[in-house]
């Protein structure tokens, strides 16, 4: 079938096999649970945001390859980061899986290297139905984020 190995690029295969940051934390953290019914994909993440930075963070998962490896390059990508810079990042992650086009056509504001691995995931546009599985552990992240606003 063509295109699959697009969707299985080596370095999403890397992040299924090898997931980032695999586990829980203990102590003071936020917990946000996503699922996808549609695939059966399953994304739990633990954060801990302190003065506006993500200092740590662990998941745990299940499901297909695309699902878990976004996830595991989202924990590469926001650990260390500041909760603004994240929030900026995930805009970037849904304009180039044309999830939200905003007010940017894709191809005129192609969001480039600052999304490092994550860019392996831009094949998956070319099959819809597994858009949700890529952008599981971000809405999950929304979630997250959403409990340490207050
Ligand atoms: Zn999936």
């Amino acid at each position: 079938m063509a295109g699959l190995d697009e969707l299985y690029r080596e370095v999403i295969l890397d992040h299924y096999r090898n997931p980032r940051r695999k586990g829980t934390l203990s102590g003071d953290h936020v917990h946000a649970e996503g699922n996808n019914p549609s695939c059966g994909d399953e994304f739990f993440l633990d954060l801990l945001v302190e003065d506006g930075v993500v200092v740590d963070a662990a998941m745990l998962g299940q499901g297909c390859s695309i699902s878990q490896a976004s996830g595991s390059m989202m924990m590469d990508a926001i650990v260390g980061q500041s909760v603004d810079d994240i929030q900026d990042l995930a805009g970037k992650f849904r304009i180039m899986m044309t999830i939200d086009e905003g007010e940017n056509p894709v191809d005129e504001e192609r969001p480039g290297s600052v999304l490092g691995d994550l860019e392996a995931l831009q094949g998956v546009r070319k099959f819809p139905v597994r858009i949700k599985c890529a952008d599981l552990a971000w809405t999950t992240l929304a979630q997250a984020l959403d409990q340490t606003a207050s």
